[in-house]
């Protein structure tokens, strides 16, 4: 199996290299990560200016490569030819917040293993949470069981999973996406020449307890593992739709 390996915090990030060094004795596995830190990024593709990328060893000294896009251009990059050999899979992360609820479409960790399904690839994002400090190891070690898992039970092209591990783990659950609660605040500021900018600021969100969610898992100590795709067609609705939209208008 080969494996690419990117994240949205950037090459020098710890959760990085804690994934590059679980992953290892499982496949061969080729970094190609921002130079800079792309969180909430989203789903980003770069076509007005160049990408570069360059050779830049990891923390180990293990080889990788630094790339001046966004998590999803390093994918793109690396799936329409950087990468000469054939690649298995796309893993994202380790990254040091959950990405849970409406998040997913915010977030760089999550949108490079949207970019995988595009090129039809599997795509792993892997998340934890910092607070108090993040369990590097072990979501590492989550993920590496997980994509052990896969290599006997490859997942369908076009899916993804989104992965989210609690500091300690009681059990994996199969959830969907839950909803996001943001506590985000417009923070209006005064530059020198007493012109107004801009923060989006507040505390860090929570979410909502619904059973069976990614929030809901997490929170009582499970792995959340959400199937994902990027067929975002509400389906339930057309019959309805089409009961009042007509083919003649
Ligand atoms: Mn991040």
């Amino acid at each position: 199996m080969h494996i690419l390996l990117t994240n949205d915090d950037g090459l020098t990030a710890p959760g990085l290299l804690a994934l590059k060094h679980a992953l290892t004795p499982l496949a061969r596995v080729t970094v190609i990560a921002p130079s800079r830190n792309y969180s909430a990024a989203g789903h980003r593709k770069t076509l007005h200016k160049p990408l570069r990328i360059d050779p830049a060893p990891l923390a180990d000294g293990s080889e990788a490569w630094m790339c001046s896009g966004a998590p999803s251009d390093c994918v793109a990059l690396a799936l329409l030819g950087f990468v000469k050999d054939k690649i298995d899979l796309v893993v994202s992360g380790i990254n040091p917040h959950y990405n849970i609820g409406q998040d997913l479409t915010y977030s760089g960790t999550v949108t490079a293993a949207f970019e995988a399904s595009i090129f039809g690839l599997p795509g792993i994002a892997v998340s934890t949470e910092s607070d108090p400090v993040p369990n590097y190891a072990l979501t590492a070690q989550v993920a590496a069981q997980l994509i052990q898992k896969l290599s006997e039970r490859p997942l369908a092209t076009n899916l993804l999973l989104n992965v989210n591990v609690p500091p300690q783990v009681i059990g994996w659950r199969i959830t969907r996406q839950g909803a996001r609660v943001y506590k985000d605040e417009l923070v209006t500021r005064h530059d020198p020449r007493g012109r107004a900018y801009y923060w989006i600021g507040g505390e860090m969100p929570t979410g909502r307890l619904d059973e069976g969610t990614d929030f809901w898992a997490i929170e009582h100590g499970h792995v959340s593992i959400t199937p994902l795709h990027l067929d975002l067609t509400a389906y339930l609705t057309m019959p309805d739709l089409e009961s009042w939209i007509t083919p003649d208008g």
